[in-house]
């Protein structure tokens, strides 16, 4: 008999492992992985289950590494920090505020696990700041012949650029060193402004401001802009009052969203409409907090999204491209598309590869109809890639090994790697074969 059915947070993906396991120590998930191996079972880590593609399927064997969580080291003149593998990023700032630590940059929920997030290359916002991923300088995983492998900048240096963003394909992480900086405080400005004066100085403001992102509302010339500005950690903070950041994130934000999305599937002329009131009501205010209080945000509407990393000059005419395309289909669009940048860095397989990245994000309610949500997803996807787009690894896209290897400078090195740490395809399954060959 399988196990019960696992469902990703999405709901786009499900499957009945044949077994979960619950490993609460290295040695633990090697044991794992060599009794995977004898059994010729397939074997995964998953971590919160919030990659919207197929990446955390496990066929075979699933591993969830709730035990295996929190601080395994801190150096603390380094301000590095070892992280057991299951540590979700919301147990962070709890976790780092006795060193005075916090992470340079995150993105915009904290559900997810250390290493599930690092795994597919997730990021947050910053034209000189890199994902998750550039912060790693070390990690342990579980490789294929169920040996235990420490990758660091001084020891096995030379797969550190492969197993930062390594999709689950290398192994199974068992801990993860972060580069941390000294805690930090945010002063943040959200406007309405302008659609075209925002595209017109999307790349000045990326460049120019430390952490610059904006949504902007189909249908309507309005833009909500996001620019955050790194305080010392003991700069004065003026942070939202909580009844008031509860009003706006779960009554405005997703309360609202909720509201349009339920009646894009009822009313979709109405859309317009609405998204001209969500862009005048949602954002304008101004507020300093510590960083993660800044960065993340609550999402509870449920949702379907697909991204792509493009070379950052290409953002303003693919976003203007999109609106052409929305107006002329008479699709009704009720999510805000989300625009945000980042630094380029040298982890193979990272959207943000050797080029300065702009990111598109479009979004689709998950009760809207899979035809809607698939049309859409195609026709966006269609204008990415005509811009040099790379799809994020946990995020809905239709693109295989043969378009990666033109997309990736270093693909063949990461298959080559995957060769040396994998070769009988442990830690496979459809996805991958799909992205990977
Ligand atoms: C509401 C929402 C908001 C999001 N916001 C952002 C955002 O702001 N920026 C962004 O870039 N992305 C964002 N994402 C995408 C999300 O960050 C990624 O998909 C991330 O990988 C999910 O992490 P997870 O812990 O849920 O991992 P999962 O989705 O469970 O797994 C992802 C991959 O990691 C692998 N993995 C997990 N644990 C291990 C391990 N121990 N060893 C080896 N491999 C492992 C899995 O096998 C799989 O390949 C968002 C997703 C949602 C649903």
């Amino acid at each position: 008999m399988r196990a019960p059915e696992w469902r990703n947070w999405s709901r786009t993906e499900s499957v009945h492992p044949v077994r979960i396991e619950t490993p609460d120590s290295p040695e633990a998930v090697q044991r794992a992985v060599q009794a995977a191996a004898r059994q010729g079972l397939t074997i995964k880590a998953i971590g919160a289950g919030h990659s919207f593609t197929g990446i955390a399927v496990a066929e075979g064997v699933q591993l969830l590494l709730d035990r295996l969580s929190g601080v395994v080291a801190v150096d603390e003149a380094s301000a590095r920090v070892t992280l057991a593998a299951g540590t979700r990023l919301w147990q962070l700032p709890k976790l780092l505020a006795p060193y005075g630590l916090a992470l340079q940059n995150m993105g915009d929920i904290d559900r997810q696990t250390i290493a599930g997030a690092t795994s597919t290359g997730t990021h947050g916002t910053g034209g000189s700041f890199g994902g998750l991923a550039t912060q790693i300088v070390g990690l342990t995983l579980v490789t294929g012949d169920g040996h235990l492998l420490r990758i660091t900048e001084t020891e096995n240096a030379e797969l550190l650029p492969a197993a930062r963003v390594g999709l689950g394909a290398l192994g199974i992480l068992v801990d993860v060193t972060i580069q941390c900086v000294p805690a930090f405080t945010l002063h943040a400005v959200e406007r309405p402004e302008p659609l075209p004066e925002v595209l017109d100085g999307y790349l000045e403001r990326s460049a120019g401001s430390d952490h610059f992102e904006f949504y902007w509302f189909p249908h309507t010339r309005l833009a909500l802009t996001k620019t955050n500005t790194r305080l010392p950690g003991d700069a004065p903070r003026r942070p939202l009052n909580p009844v008031g950041r509860w009003f706006d994130d779960e009554v405005t934000a997703n309360g609202l969203y909720r509201g349009l999305c339920a009646l894009a599937t009822l009313a979709p002329a109405m859309i317009p409409r609405v998204n001209r009131l969500a862009g005048r009501l949602t954002g304008d205010r101004e507020f300093t907090d510590a960083s993660p209080k800044v960065f993340v945000t609550n999402r509870s509407v449920r949702f379907r999204e697909l991204e792509y990393a493009l070379p950052r000059a290409a953002v303003p005419e693919a976003l203007r491209e999109l609106d052409r395309l929305i107006e002329r289909r008479g699709w009704r669009i009720s999510f805000p598309v989300e625009v945000r940048s980042a630094a380029s860095d040298d982890t193979w397989l990272s959207t943000a590869y050797g080029r300065e990245t702009g990111y598109i994000a479009v979004h689709r309610y998950y009760r809207e109809t899979r035809a809607d949500q698939l049309e859409y997803f195609t026709e966006v996807e269609k204008i990415m890639v005509a811009a040099g787009g790379r799809p994020h690894w946990g995020k809905l896209h239709t693109r295989d090994a043969e378009f990666f290897a033109g997309a990736y400078p270093r693909f063949g090195d990461f298959l080559a790697v995957r060769d040396r740490l994998d070769p009988g395809r442990l830690f496979r399954n459809p996805y991958l074969d799909r992205v990977l060959g």
